[in-house]
C-alpha cells in the first residue's frame, strides 16, 4: 500500500517536472528537478540541475574547461497563472588554462540579467505599450529593473541595426529638463521613415563624434546629406567624418532664427516707439509669430490691418512671410535667385535684426538652398521630435540623462530588441 503511494507521487513529480521542462523550453545542459509551490508567497520555484554528464567547452578555443566553483542564481520567469514563477540554478564558473576563468552563458537568459529571455521579451511588449509606472505595476518589477531591461533592450537592438542604406541624417539638440543640458539627437531616414539612431551628450561637437564613430568610416563615406541647426560644432563635426556630406541648414530652425528677429523688433518698437506704436502693440506677440495661415479666426479682424500698417514690427513681419514662400522654388538656381531678391528686401528694411539674420542666411547660403538639391527634408525629423518631447512631459522631466537617452532610442529608435528573435 505504502509502496503504491510513493510509487504514485514519483510519477506525479517526474510529470510535472516534465511539463515545466516543456514549458520553459530546451535549457540543455540543464533540466528541472523540482518544482516548489510556496502558497503563501505565491511563487513557484523550478529548480534546475546540470545532467551530470555535461562538458564545459571554453566558447574561445573549445577545450574543455574544468569547474572552479558554483554559483547559485535565480531568474523570474513568465508567471504560472498567479504565481510568480522563479528559475534556480547552480551555474559553474570554469576556466581554460588559456582564457582564464568564466561564467556559464545559461541558455535561457541574457548576461547577468536576473530575468530569463522569455519574461524580457514579455516585458518589453508591455513596457513599449504603457507609461513606465504602469508597466512597472502590471509586470511587478522595480524602476531599476525595467530600466535594466530597456537598457539590455537598446544594446541588443543597436547591435543588430544595418546601417548600409543610410544616406540622410538629421541632428538636432535637445534640452534635458530646466538646466543647460542638452542632448544631440540624430535621426535618420531608414526605408523611407524616420528612426532615431543616436542620443549623445551635449549638443557640441563631441555629442555628435560619437555617433560617426559608431557608424564606421565606410559608413560616413555613404552619407549623401546632413540636416542641422547653423550650429558651428555640428558642421566642423560632419566636415570631420563625412568627406561626401553636403550640409543642409533646417527650414524650420532659419523660421526660428527670423521669428526671432520678428520679436526682437517687436519688443524694441514696444519700448521706444510712440504712445500709438506702444499701444497697438499690446498682446500682439503670438500673432507675429504664427504663420499668417495658422492665425486664430479670432485674430483675423485686428491682424490685418495691424500687418499693414507703418509698424516696424509689421515690416519685420512682411519679410519673414515673404521668406516662408521659399519652399515653393523649384531647384538650387530658382532658390539662389529668389535669396537675392529676398536679401535685398531684408537688408532695405533698416531693421537691425532682420538684417542681421540675412547676413547670417548669405554666410550659409549653400547650406540653405541644398535642400532644393536632395528633395530631403527635416518635417521628417520634426515629427520624432515633437513625439520626444511628448515622451519628456509624460515622464514629467528626467533628472538621469542615461534614462533619457535609453528612452529614446527604446521608443523611437525603430530597434529589432526581442531577446527572442534569431538576428
Ligand atoms: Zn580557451
Amino acid at each position: 500500500m505504502g509502496r503504491a503511494i510513493i510509487y504514485g507521487m514519483d510519477m506525479k513529480d517526474t510529470t510535472l517536472n516534465e511539463h515545466y521542462q516543456q514549458i520553459i523550453g530546451d535549457t540543455s545542459p540543464w533540466e528541472v528537478s523540482e518544482v516548489r509551490l510556496d502558497i503563501a508567497r505565491l511563487v513557484n520555484e523550478v529548480r534546475l540541475t546540470v545532467r551530470p554528464d555535461a562538458i564545459w567547452g571554453c566558447p574561445q578555443c573549445h577545450s574543455r574547461m574544468h569547474v572552479k566553483e558554483w554559483r547559485t542564481r535565480r531568474w523570474r520567469h513568465l508567471d504560472s497563472c498567479q504565481f510568480k514563477t522563479i528559475l534556480e540554478a547552480a551555474v559553474p564558473i570554469v576556466e581554460c588554462s588559456e582564457h582564464g576563468a568564466q561564467t556559464v552563458q545559461v541558455p535561457w537568459a541574457e548576461g547577468s540579467s536576473r530575468f530569463t529571455l522569455f519574461f524580457e521579451s514579455f516585458a518589453l511588449e508591455v513596457l513599449k505599450a504603457c507609461p513606465a509606472m504602469r508597466a512597472g505595476e502590471l509586470l511587478d518589477i522595480s524602476w531599476d529593473e525595467a530600466d535594466g531591461i530597456k537598457q539590455r533592450a537598446v544594446l541588443r537592438g543597436l547591435a543588430r541595426r544595418q546601417v548600409r542604406d543610410l544616406e540622410y541624417v538629421c541632428v538636432d539638440e535637445k534640452a534635458v529638463g530646466r538646466g543647460h543640458d542638452y542632448l544631440t539627437v540624430v535621426t535618420g531616414l531608414m526605408d523611407g521613415k524616420p528612426q532615431v539612431l543616436y542620443a549623445g551628450d551635449g549638443r557640441g561637437e563631441e555629442g555628435l563624434n560619437g555617433f560617426w564613430k559608431w557608424l564606421g568610416p565606410e559608413a560616413c563615406a555613404r552619407i549623401k546629406a546632413v540636416s542641422m541647426d547653423m550650429s558651428q560644432a555640428y558642421q566642423n563635426s560632419v566636415c570631420r567624418y563625412c568627406p561626401n556630406a553636403e550640409l543642409i541648414f533646417d527650414p524650420f530652425h532659419l523660421m526660428k532664427m527670423l521669428n526671432r528677429a520678428v520679436d526682437e523688433v517687436r519688443q524694441r518698437e514696444a519700448v521706444m516707439g510712440t504712445k500709438t506704436e506702444r499701444s497697438t502693440l499690446k498682446k500682439t506677440r503670438q500673432m507675429w509669430l504664427w504663420g499668417e495661415e495658422n492665425l486664430p479666426e479670432r485674430h483675423a479682424a485686428r491682424f490685418e490691418e495691424l500687418k499693414d500698417s507703418t509698424l516696424k514690427t509689421a515690416r519685420a513681419w512682411r519679410i519673414k512671410e515673404l521668406w516662408r514662400t521659399v519652399k515653393q522654388c523649384l531647384d538650387v538656381d530658382d532658390a539662389h535667385a529668389f535669396f537675392h531678391k529676398w536679401y535685398v528686401l531684408a537688408m532695405q528694411s533698416k531693421l537691425e535684426p532682420v538684417k542681421k539674420v540675412a547676413r547670417a542666411f548669405k554666410a550659409h547660403l549653400a547650406g540653405i538652398v541644398s535642400i532644393f538639391k536632395h528633395g530631403f527634408c527635416n518635417a521628417l525629423a520634426e515629427g520624432v521630435n515633437s513625439r520626444i518631447q511628448l515622451l519628456m512631459q509624460k515622464s514629467c522631466g528626467y533628472r538621469n540623462r542615461q534614462r533619457l537617452k535609453t528612452d529614446i532610442l527604446f521608443h523611437f529608435g525603430a530597434l529589432n530588441m526581442d531577446p527572442m528573435s534569431a538576428q
